[in-house]
């Protein structure tokens, strides 16, 4: 059954705020949350399997204070969490890995956990950019393909298994029964703005209640179409596939930041009336195209991968920040504010 805001406001309130800590899973961007809740001065918890933990104590800076082992991942210990005064964080894995079952979880959690519903669900997540005012690209029916289409299978899985279609023929001889979503191929470069969206001041670029920040900007390498011209130069032929790998910096024109605050806004309060607001980090994933015009294929609700290349800040948190500031330290740092002024509430779902 889902656990209502109003019992996890009570789980919190019986919390000792003194020793209050932070807990993800290890894994997709935990390194730089245990960092950053370190800088904060705020313990953390890893949950993790046996194997997996020597990864993490190999980067000393980035181990949690504690792990919580578990035989699976699947199952987050949320008893065991709550019974630790901890806050999760989720992360892409949390998501992946707790499925429905993160509605349930009597942990206290940063942001909306509505808003991972609206993420996972491709026809919700279309809701919230189109009623943002977001463009976005087509989906297409399968038998109307007429032009260069992506062929995405559900869920978030980094872009694996998904495919280039240009005809029906195509798409029947790949996808026959199979649950898809045909979507217009996006000509362009592609642009994912790391947001933090903060409800706890006014100061600075206005959204909603609160504030936005421009944490980072990223691109990603995908397998195996980022590095096609290799296998064109190698006079090979292949099929092109966009298995996500890593990531990579990127900074926009200047004046496409005007674009990129504004469709970071619309989205904070779209969500505000949709389903009671987004607070903490969220991205964007877009094409820019060469009319300099923004299409949005994708929202992820809480921290990306893209943000493990700025552990020490970007160049757009440079200019709002005094001190080196990761995503994960942000986080940890709204925590340590938020407890300040009372205000937990607002932040924690
Ligand atoms: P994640 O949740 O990790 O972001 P995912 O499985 O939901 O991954 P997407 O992010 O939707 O996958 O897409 C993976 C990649 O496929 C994108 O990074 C992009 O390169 C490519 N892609 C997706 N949609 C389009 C599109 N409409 N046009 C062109 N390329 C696209």
């Amino acid at each position: 059954m889902n656990i209502t805001r109003e019992k996890i406001h009570e789980i919190l309130k019986g919390y000792d705020k003194k020793k209050l800590k932070i807990a993800t899973i290890c894994s997709h961007t935990a390194l730089q949350i245990f960092h950053g809740a370190r800088q904060e001065g705020i313990k953390t918890i890893g949950i993790t399997t046996e194997g997996r933990k020597k990864v993490y104590e190999a980067f000393p800076l980035g181990c949690p204070d504690e792990f919580i082992v578990v035989d699976d991942l699947r199952s987050i210990p949320d008893r065991e969490l709550s019974d630790e005064n901890a806050i999760l964080v989720p992360h892409g894995s949390v998501v992946e890995y707790s499925g429905s079952k993160l509605s349930s979880l009597r942990v206290p959690m940063l942001g909306n956990r509505e808003s991972l519903a609206w993420e996972k669900d491709r026809e919700k997540m279309f809701k919230w950019m189109t009623s943002a005012g977001l463009q976005v690209p087509a989906t297409i029916d399968p038998d109307k393909i007429d032009r260069p289409c992506v062929v995405k299978l559900p869920g978030a899985k980094g872009g694996r298994g998904y495919r280039v279609v240009s005809t029906p023929e195509e798409f029947y001889e790949q996808f026959e029964g199979m649950n898809v979503t045909v979507q217009e191929y996006l000509i362009g470069v592609r642009v994912y703005p790391h947001y933090f969206y903060s409800p706890l001041s006014k100061e600075g670029y206005r959204a909603a209640e609160g504030k936005l920040e421009l944490m980072g900007i990223d691109r990603r390498f995908e397998s195996n179409i980022d590095e096609a011209y290799r296998t064109d130069h190698a006079g090979l032929s292949f099929s092109p596939s966009f298995t996500v790998v890593g990531n990579e910096l990127l900074v926009v024109r200047e004046s496409l930041l005007e674009d990129i605050m504004l469709m970071g806004k619309s989205m904070v309060e779209t969500a505000d009336s949709l389903f009671g607001g987004i607070p903490g980090p969220f991205c964007l994933e877009t094409v820019c195209d060469e009319n300099l015009q923004f299409f949005a294929f994708e929202v992820s609700a809480r921290i990306v991968a893209g943000t493990n290349i700025y552990p020490l800040g970007s160049p757009y948190t440079a200019y709002l920040y005094e001190e080196p500031m990761s995503m994960g330290r942000r986080i940890a740092r709204e925590i340590k504010l938020a407890l300040r002024a009372n205000k937990l509430q607002k932040i924690i779902f």
